[in-house]
């Protein structure tokens, strides 16, 4: 895992050959009778890194929530690895194994320990024997460098500390991409950073994720690419320099003036 958000953007691990590791085709969703998901087409590609960003409201969290169908889409298609997002509950749990997700309140069970909020998914969902699934979740809590919390119990860590937990649980499913919906925006700043480097060190493994932060930093070092969102519409998107540099919208224009 890299040191920290250091100098210079990662190398990219995109790949070209096979399906996109995510594609939506003019997606469109509404809650009752607010509409807020508009026609949003895209695809990411197997080992691509995509950052979201755009104001409060501008329909972030149910795109990517649509994305491993904790929400549900009215209108077009969503096909992960290739299989599309229905009703069929085996396309379901096959999708939900191979996306993992990130939230911004971590999530953790709070009467398990973090070695068995980490166990609970590979025991349960995957049958792993429980002591495969505890080395599994060891090495995963090494990554993540708390590997002395594994007997704590989650109100005896820090948010920072919570959060890299559920980065671990996630990861302990061996998902092939990861979501993540401003997964430092519930933290002190001093712990910001400690999540934001285990980001960048599954960035640098190749590991294929979309997440939505205004992290603008993190973006740049780790970005693909990065996708405004504003009313429920992709308004632009391309490479983070491009993005932060040359809007050429007014509307990423203002967003980019409240938060820079
Ligand atoms: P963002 O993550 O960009 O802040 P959201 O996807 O959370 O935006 O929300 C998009 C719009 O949908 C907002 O207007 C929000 O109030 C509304 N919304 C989100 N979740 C629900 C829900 N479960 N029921 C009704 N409206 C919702
Ligand atoms: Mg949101």
């Amino acid at each position: 895992m890299s040191a920290a958000l250091a100098e210079g953007h990662i190398a990219s691990a995109v790949q070209a050959d096979g399906p996109p590791a995510i594609q939506l085709d003019k997606v469109n969703k509404w809650y009752g009778t607010m509409h807020v998901l508009r026609d949003i087409s895209l695809q990411v590609a197997t080992g691509e890194r995509v950052v979201v960003c755009g104001p409060s409201g501008s329909g972030k969290s149910t795109m990517i929530r649509c994305i491993n169908r904790l929400e549900q889409h009215q209108e077009g298609r969503i096909l992960v690895d290739g299989t599309e997002l229905t009703d069929d509950v085996r396309s379901l749990d096959a999708i939900r194994r191979e996306v993992g997700m990130v939230f911004q309140s971590f999530n953790l069970f709070p009467h398990l320990t973090i070695l068995e909020n980490c166990t609970l998914a590979p025991i349960w969902v995957r049958r792993m024997p429980k002591k495969d699934a505890e080395e599994l979740a060891m090495e995963y809590l090494r990554r993540v460098k708390i590997p002395e919390q594994a007997n704590k119990y989650p109100g005896q860590l820090s948010g920072g500390q919570q959060q890299r937990v559920a980065i671990a649980r996630a990861l302990c499913m061996k998902p092939k991409i990861m979501l993540f919906d401003e997964p430092t925006s519930a933290l002190d700043p001093e712990m910001i950073k400690e999540v934001l480097d285990t980001m960048v060190g599954l960035a640098e493994d190749g590991m294929t994720m979309v997440v939505v932060t205004h992290e603008m930093g993190f973006a740049q070092q780790v970005a693909d690419r990065v996708i405004f969102m504003d009313r429920g519409e992709v308004v632009e998107q391309g490479p983070p320099e491009q993005i932060f540099n040359r809007p050429s919208t007014d509307r990423l224009k203002l967003f980019l003036s409240q938060i820079l």
